[in-house]
């Protein structure tokens, strides 16, 4: 039976922050403006609120200017652009953040594609995925990042190592299989259609689950010693509506014992998608103004 190592995100992400305040400080020290932030929410999505919320507090913390949009779900496509063009303007604000999912009356891809790609501290412009894809500088999507910082916590070396990434979505799965490619992993990208998904991720040395399916990877789908990084965040309310829980998309339970090491849901991968926007406001601050970025980021 292999003793699997809980990887403790919450801490990582927090020493993360840590060291990223202590860059802000020393370059407003120095005379530079803080590096900002721009979220723009549209409507009153009790989740999306509720991550807004958490960024402001965070970008807070780490000593960055924070600028918030709060606008009305009824807000139009061309008002919605015209705020983007101010804020792309601004030379306060180095990073733009549009929380999704937008109203359906909006256009995610247009909008999107209005935010500056030097801006784009999600990742999610094209020219920022074609960069990750063919090796430029690209500002990469948070989540897919912060389980790279969480992997190469286990492994500071993947190159060889069979990686398969459950799920092919635009900001998780596809950008991780980018990302674990650049390191020269050997990647699997699964996904709804892909038959033997079990026999898939036996084979790997690294699972990162991302399917939104609650519990999909089961103990016996790991082979023994691998590291898995569950993305998932499924919210189960019990049928007499107590208190509902989060899970994530590996069988957590059924893992221990098997899996080399794996990140806990919650407090793995969730708590270093924030931690990784705070980072990318920080490079594209530097690149903005010519500074370089620290290395021990
Ligand atoms: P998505 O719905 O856009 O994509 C899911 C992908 O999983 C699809 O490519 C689909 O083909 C694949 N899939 C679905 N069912 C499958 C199955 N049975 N077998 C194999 N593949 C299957 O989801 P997403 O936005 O990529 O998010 C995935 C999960 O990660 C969700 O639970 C989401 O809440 C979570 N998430 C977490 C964070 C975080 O900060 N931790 C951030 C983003 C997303």
């Amino acid at each position: 039976m292999t003793e699997t190592r809980i990887i403790d995100g919450t801490r990582v992400a927090d020493a993360l922050r840590e060291r990223i305040r202590v860059h802000v400080e020393a370059g407003k020290a120095a005379g530079h403006a803080p590096p900002g932030l721009a979220v723009v929410l549209v409507g009153a999505d009790p989740a999306s609120q509720v991550y807004v919320r958490s960024k402001h507090k965070r970008t807070q913390e780490c000593g960055m200017a924070s600028f918030e949009h709060i606008l009305p779900a009824e807000t139009g496509e061309d008002a919605l652009l015209a705020l983007i063009n101010d804020l792309n303007r601004d030379p306060a604000v180095h990073g733009i953040l549009v929380q999704l999912p937008l109203p359906r009356h909006i256009d995610s891809g247009r909008i999107i594609e209005a935010i500056d790609p030097a801006k784009d501290v999600d990742g999610f412009h094209p020219v920022n995925a074609g960069r990750l894809m063919t090796g430029g500088p690209a500002l990469i999507p948070c989540t897919p990042l912060g389980c790279l910082y969480l992997l190469k916590s286990v492994h500071p070396r993947l190159d060889g190592l069979r990686a398969i990434v459950v799920g092919r979505s635009n900001i998780v799965g596809k950008p991780m299989a980018q990302l674990l490619l650049r390191e020269s992993a050997t990647v699997t990208m699964a996904h709804s259609r892909t038959r033997d998904l079990a026999g898939e991720c036996r084979r790997a040395d690294i699972i990162v689950a991302a399917a939104g399916q609650p519990e999909l990877v089961r103990g016996d789908w790991i082979g023994e010693g691998a590291t898995v990084i569950d993305v998932g965040i499924n919210r189960l309310t019990p049928p007499d509506g107590g208190k509902s829980r989060l899970i994530g998309d590996v069988a957590f339970a059924e893992a221990m014992g098997v899996a080399g090491a794996i990140t806990p849901v919650p407090g793995g991968v969730g708590p270093m998608t924030i931690a990784m926007l705070m980072r990318n406001t920080l490079e594209a601050c530097c690149r903005q103004t010519g500074r370089s970025f620290p290395d021990d980021l």
